[in-house]
């Protein structure tokens, strides 16, 4: 039933059982959590908040995986900001796509179209669902400092209703998530990137592999503006867990992995992760999915 209604983002008549059910849950629901944005904190109003509009559709595991319509949980309003901009993101790096090739998702950026200036990064495509700026800025700076996975829940049935179709295409078989410095871990007491990440792979139905990659040294934060200078400072960063137990580094192999980051600024974390994880563990593909498209001038520094 579900998948319909994600399908067709809309609910018919017929379906009045489900809507008096979903009534009762929301009631529920209500008396545990105000109706305000988890995002920009308005107040969500009646109407609105019954959802149903296409597009709105779409519920987000709470309270123990009970489910409850986004609409309950994100105003209108940040539900439109959030959703994919008019401008297209290249498909290899994350830029504004350039108009003659802005088909969709295939589309790429000047430097990417003639391969001058173009970073030549080790996963194969990055997706992100908006710059960083606005709605998006102020998610990924919530999901920080949330201790609540309500949030991370919310990111991850955001960014699945609007790069469905790019998800759909690459089909991954599992999602692994961006390991954090662990004194940022420490001192922001939220792991962003794992909570969306084990969200991320519910909603697609495939294993999140959160230990896969892991932090080998801490890196100084990424200051620098030029992309070599921001390779380097990450090269060696990480390393593949070498599973004895679960054989971590076996079930890599051809495998096709979302690598999961709560924002992308030069992409110079999520190559290095790439191209260990398919020089290393032997990985088919691996597409970048991401939030936030920081570090292009559209918003402010992370
Ligand atoms: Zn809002
Ligand atoms: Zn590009």
């Amino acid at each position: 039933m579900r998948e319909r209604i994600l399908e067709t983002g809309t609910e018919t008549e017929a379906n009045g059982e489900r809507s008096a059910f979903r009534r009762v849950v929301e009631t529920a629901f209500e008396l545990v959590y105000p109706r305000t944005c988890w995002i920009c904190d308005e107040r969500i109003v009646g109407a609105e908040a019954g959802g149903g509009r296409s597009g709105d559709v779409g519920a987000v595991g709470v309270l123990g995986g009970f489910r409850v319509p986004l609409a309950a949980l994100v105003c209108a309003e940040c539900r439109r900001a959030a959703s994919v901009p008019a401008r297209t993101f290249c498909r290899r790096c994350g830029r504004v796509a350039i108009r003659e090739t802005a088909r969709g998702d295939d589309a790429l950026c000047r430097f990417c179209l003639r391969k001058t200036g173009a970073a030549e990064f080790a996963f194969d495509e990055v997706r992100p669902m908006h710059f960083y700026r606005g709605t998006t800025r102020a998610l990924v700076l919530q999901l920080k400092r949330t201790v609540d996975p309500t949030l991370a829940e919310i990111a991850a049935r955001l960014y699945f209703e609007s790069r469905r179709r790019v998800l759909a295409a690459f089909r991954p078989d599992a999602v692994v998530p961006v390991p954090m410095n662990w004194r940022r871990r420490f001192l922001r007491s939220v792991n962003s990137p794992d909570f969306l990440a084990s969200a991320l792979a519910r909603e697609l139905g495939v294993p999140c592999w959160a230990k896969t990659v892991r932090r080998v040294r801490a890196t100084p934060p990424q200051s620098a503006v030029d992309w070599e200078a921001r390779r380097d400072n990450v090269a060696g960063a990480f390393d593949l867990k070498v599973g004895k137990a679960d054989g971590s580094l076996d079930r890599l192999k051809g495998k096709r992995i979302l690598l999961v980051d709560d924002a992308f600024t030069s992409g110079a974390t999520a190559n290095e992760i790439a191209s260990l994880l398919k020089d290393d563990g032997d990985v088919e593909a691996v597409c970048v999915a991401t939030l936030a498209r920081a570090g292009l001038g559209k918003g402010r520094r992370l």
